[in-house]
């Protein structure tokens, strides 16, 4: 794929949806940090459900040790695998009240050293709460970057430092959650929606559904975007940087 096709790419997923952000609900850093440990292998629906509870008793690595453990598994214990991730964010907390004074620390290293975060959260948490330009590769944004040719690899990683080179500057900061929507709710797993894609003209994906039932001049897509994005902004509770300059992760 040249690089016109990739700028038009990004041209066109902005136009539908100009302030991409995260559908998990956080209102700072810390609870974005949570949000995403809980996240993996769980729907954000699923996440949100939980925390909208456990924020009102626990937003701070200070109120969450409180919590304790066990108490913190009673707000989660509807998520997979909550008892490792009930662990992990229980000895996060410590390690943030004890070295980080509290704070989300905005380094990469710092933020991997973590338990329970990974590359993939640290991407999602410099990018949503720190308006980092990172990518964060999940399952969606592996599957539209290989089917459309946008950055082809064979692991997250390999994808990711793909990305990272090939999307133009402008749209790096939001690459993440225009990827992630569009593989969510359009480029889907079993069936993408080809037929409505917005970026259809431009995919090298050899095996797309339907024929076109309307041109791509950017409307095609639009309403299934917009919709999501509309939904992501209503449950949003965002303070920092997640519309201006982004949000993101699933
Ligand atoms: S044309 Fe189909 S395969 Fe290509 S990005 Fe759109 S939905 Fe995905």
């Amino acid at each position: 794929m040249n690089k016109e096709k990739r700028h038009e790419i990004f041209r066109r997923l902005q136009a539908i949806n100009p302030k991409p952000t995260t559908e998990l609900e956080y209102s700072n850093p810390f609870e974005l940090l949570v949000a995403v440990i809980l996240s993996a292998q769980a729907t954000d629906v699923g996440v949100n459900k939980a925390t909208r509870r456990l924020f009102k008793v626990a937003n701070t690595p200070k109120k969450l040790l409180a919590l304790g453990e066990d108490g913190l598994k009673e707000y989660i214990k509807t998520i997979g695998l909550f008892n490792t991730k009930a662990k992990n964010l229980i000895k996060t907390a410590r390690i943030l009240e004890e070295k980080y004074n509290g704070e989300v620390p905005r380094d990469r290293d710092a933020l991997e050293s973590l338990p329970g975060v990974g590359r993939k959260t640290a991407n999602v948490v410099l990018n949503t709460a720190f308006g980092e330009p990172t990518i964060a590769v999940d399952t969606h944004i592996f599957r539209v970057s290989n089917r459309t040719g946008l950055a082809k690899g064979k692991t997250p990683l390999a994808v990711e430092k793909k990305l990272l080179k090939v999307v133009p500057e402008k749209f790096k900061k939001d690459a993440h959650h225009w990827l992630i929507l569009h593989g969510r709710y359009v480029c889907k797993a079993r069936t993408p929606n080809c037929a409505e894609c917005v970026i259809r003209d431009l995919c090298d994906y050899k095996e797309k559904t339907d024929q076109p039932k309307r041109n791509t001049s950017g409307s095609s897509n639009k309403t299934a975007v917009s919709d999501a994005s509309q939904n992501a902004k209503k449950k949003n509770t965002t303070t920092k940087n997640t519309s201006k300059p982004v949000k993101t992760p699933d």
